[in-house]
């Protein structure tokens, strides 16, 4: 990154992405004094020849800017030391959004780049948005908050597209964002315990859209539509989606359908209905979405059309697994509170409903108004028995206790339903220490269990 040529910077985090960051930094012609408070990060840094100081004993004086690597949190107890010390010396303090931001607008300001926020939503959008790019044969480089970070992907350069997802924090670290199609999918009450207060949680986030090209804003609840009212008033270009009403200027779901509304006249693009991964309003709004951005960086709705279908989808988030007969084998283990299961189960009907773990506040009591779409329920871990009570007789439910008994009985039971679509669902509402590592090691131990019943068609590898 040259855009710090010559410059000294502080680095504190010395994890993957933070060394990626460092060299990034050190190729570029940069001064780069790192550390972190774990003495095996400092030594293999120092190892691959980075420089490495405790920031508290740096003078501060002479530096030109404070990076923080990806993960390192502003209230960590040393990093907030490193961060008052920087604040008190007036030196700036960044994330690796904003070195990329600063590297593009130096090196290739022309190469396409779309960032993604919002509260729920990111990393789908952030996927699908590279699936069309590449689809229709794009140079794509995907990251930021969703898999590798920004310093470790290819460097920009012209006809190059990136595709980022960002975070709160990262979009807080990036004062100089400005993409060339920004996305904000939705803002709701959540992560709260980081930025204090809603008003400061979106003005973060509406940072990521002011600073765009194009702003693609989802119109879909209130503090959305003021800063989307906002940026237009102030003469931005704002593409607006939604996935329940019409808009003048964007894309927008009219049930399955997407349409596009542009120079007072509107149209249907694409069916949603048919596409597995895509399922569900919150898909609509994470389609519509990413088709406004790809619109907005130039490609045709017939390139976008084309790479819909072929959408593998994400895993662990609401994703179609297997197949036996009529029944679909849905895992959506990344579903760790009940607000997280409300979209599966507004999704679909019929479900034979896997859920439990580790419980969060609040249980599953904010789920009664979808416990009509649950034909049975089957309770695993720990919250078993506070689920059962909130269910009560609403909903029949076994208490499963393990997954594979959960997912054994679901099938069966699935099996002799005579409805259209019956769905075996693991949407746990709760997060999964209490018998699984991490969600992810859920969501495989689902596909194990359901691969080894009779009869099924795995759609997963
Ligand atoms: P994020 O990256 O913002 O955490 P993901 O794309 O990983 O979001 O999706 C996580 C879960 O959030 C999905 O399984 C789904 O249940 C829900 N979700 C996805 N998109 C939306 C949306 N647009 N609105 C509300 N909920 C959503």
């Amino acid at each position: 990154a040259t855009a710090f040529k010559g410059k000294k910077i502080a680095l504190f985090g010395l994890g993957g992405s933070g060394m990626a960051t460092a060299h990034a930094l050190a190729a570029g012609g940069a001064d780069v004094i790192a550390y972190d408070d774990n003495r095996d990060r400092v030594a293999a840094a120092e190892e691959a020849g980075i420089a490495t100081q405790d920031l508290r004993t740096v003078d501060w004086g002479d530096m030109d800017a404070l990076v923080l690597a990806p993960g390192v949190p502003l209230t960590h107890p040393r990093p907030h030391w490193t961060v008052d010390l920087a604040s008190a010396a007036g030196v700036e303090i960044i994330g690796d959004i904003e070195l990329f931001a600063r590297q593009r607008r130096m090196e290739a300001p022309d190469c396409p780049f779309i960032a993604i926020t919002g509260t729920n939503g990111k990393s789908t959008t952030t996927a699908l948005v590279a699936h069309i790019l590449e689809h229709a044969g794009r140079d794509v480089q995907m990251g930021g908050n969703i898999g590798v970070a920004v310093m470790s992907l290819e460097p920009p350069k012209d006809g190059r597209f990136f595709v980022l997802e960002c975070s709160s924090y990262q979009i807080d670290l990036a004062p100089t964002l400005n993409p060339t199609a920004g996305i904000l999918l939705n803002l709701t009450a959540d992560h709260l315990d980081r930025h204090g207060s809603m008003q400061h949680y979106a003005d973060v986030k509406e940072r990521l859209v002011a600073g765009s090209d194009t702003a693609v804003i989802g119109v879909d609840d209130n503090w959305c539509v003021m800063i989307a009212d906002r940026l237009e008033h102030e003469g931005r270009k704002v593409m607006r989606i939604s996935k329940r009403h019409a808009v003048a200027e964007g894309i927008y779901a009219e049930g399955d359908v997407l349409m596009q509304a542009q120079n007072g006249a509107s149209g249907a693009i694409v069916e949603l209905a048919g596409i597995a991964t895509l399922r569900g309003a919150h898909n609509a709004q994470n389609a519509a979405a990413a088709i406004a951005a790809c619109l907005a960086v130039g490609l045709s709705i017939d390139e976008i059309k084309a790479a819909l279908p072929d959408f593998a989808g994400l895993n662990h988030r609401m994703q179609p697994v297997a197949r036996s007969g009529r029944v679909l084998f849905v895992n959506d283990s990344k579903a760790t509170n009940a607000e997280a299961t409300s979209p599966a189960l507004s999704t679909f009907k019929d479900v034979y409903w896997i859920a439990g773990g580790l419980p969060k506040q609040g249980g599953i009591a904010s789920l009664s108004g979808l416990f009509n779409r649950v034909r049975k329920a089957y309770l695993i871990g720990e919250a078993a028995p506070a689920f059962a009570a909130t269910l009560g007789d609403r909903v029949p439910y076994e208490i499963s206790e393990t997954l594979d008994r959960a997912v054994l009985h679901a099938a069966e039971d699935a099996a002799r339903d005579q409805g259209g679509e019956p769905i075996v669902l693991l949407s746990p509402a709760c997060a999964s220490f209490d018998q699984y590592r991490n969600f992810e090691i859920r969501g495989n131990a689902f596909v194990e269990h359901v691969s080894k019943l009779d009869g099924v068609n795995m759609l997963v590898g």
